[in-house]
């Protein structure tokens, strides 16, 4: 019992020890989708599944000259949003998801986004990844958000051993300090752009190294030079 106090003690520190040096790294670090609103971050974020934060800003720079507000996705022209979002990939079924979506925050929402994980669970193409994105980065929650660099580096720094992004969110929740929450997925993100690539980690340069517990990454330093 005593060394599982220890254990946590030690576990504690160094996530909290992970968390500084990551603000020192990253002291820029904020959502990289350009948003000025909720209305526009839930759309981006559905445009965002499989497909770069760098491309939907593009998408989205004419985009949302083109369309403004919940009635105009609600009531795009057959074909109109789909090719407007077409350089996004999967621009059926997340034209469908806007559309939808909107109707939806127009029929039971007064068209405003709601600021609950149920409600905004109930939107057409929501999961927990946008609800958590939209909580954390409009409403001021914690939200712990499970992308694709979360998963790898929380994995490779320890945080967890799961593959499900539900999984994944309940260890987060435990391990991180609610108030880091939502920074610290974006500390992930950015992390994962800047050292932590997935086929090729810069473990050498990496400020995490001496706190990293990931076993490949003496070799990945080793074969750096
Ligand atoms: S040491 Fe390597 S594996 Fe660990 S966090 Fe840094 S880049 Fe990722």
């Amino acid at each position: 019992m005593a060394k599982k106090t220890i254990n946590a003690a030690k576990e504690k520190k160094r996530v909290a020890a992970i968390y500084r040096l990551l603000q020192e790294t990253y002291p820029e670090a904020a959502c990289t989708l350009n948003f000025r609103s909720p209305l526009q971050l839930l759309i981006m974020t559905i445009l965002a599944a499989q497909c770069t934060d760098a491309r939907v800003n593009i998408v989205c720079t004419q985009l949302f000259k083109d369309f403004q507000s919940v009635d105009d996705f609600a009531d795009a022209a057959p074909g109109a949003l789909e090719k407007a979002i077409h350089a996004c990939g999967f621009f059926n079924q997340k034209a469908r998801a806007i559309r939808e979506s909107c109707r939806m925050l127009r029929a039971e929402y007064n068209s405003q986004v709601p600021d609950t994980m149920d409600d905004l669970l109930r939107l057409p193409g929501v999961g927990r990844k946008i609800a958590n994105a939209v909580l954390g980065e409009c409403f001021g929650k914690p939200a712990v958000v499970v992308d694709t660099h979360c998963k790898r580096v929380a994995n490779r720094l320890g945080f967890t051993r799961h593959q499900d992004p539900g999984k994944i969110e309940i260890d987060l929740q435990q391990l991180w300090q609610p108030e880091h929450w939502t920074m610290y997925s974006q500390y992930m993100v950015h992390h994962g752009r800047a050292y932590c690539l997935a086929r090729s980690p810069k473990c050498a340069d990496c400020p995490l190294f001496s706190l990293c517990p990931w076993p490949e990454k003496d070799k990945r330093a080793h074969d750096a030079f």
